[in-house]
């Protein structure tokens, strides 16, 4: 059985972000700026690792989000606010 060391928080902000990016208007949603977002937010974010088997569902992701909503969406928000100002994509 192969066992992995997981961070919670970015399955959490994976589950949460596309709904805060669809709250906001008018901010770019290439890749670039979306994995950027998400590294400013995971950064800012307290890590909750826990260990898991390979290929396990999450089941207590769903408990998680409860917990951690409020954090998780002030942090993404925060972060979607950073790169929209500066974002790093190539603009074509
Ligand atoms: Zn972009």
């Amino acid at each position: 059985m192969i066992q992995l060391v997981r961070n919670y928080m970015e399955d959490i902000l994976d589950l949460i972000l596309p709904n805060v990016l669809n709250d906001c208007n008018g901010i770019c949603k290439c890749s670039q700026c979306v994995e950027d977002i998400k590294a400013i937010a995971l950064n800012n974010l307290q890590p909750h690792y826990v260990v898991t088997e390979k290929g396990m569902v999450y089941t207590k992701v769903n408990e998680l989000v409860v917990q951690f909503r409020a954090d998780v969406i002030k942090e993404a928000v925060r972060a979607i606010d950073i790169v929209s100002m500066n974002p790093r994509h190539v603009i074509e």
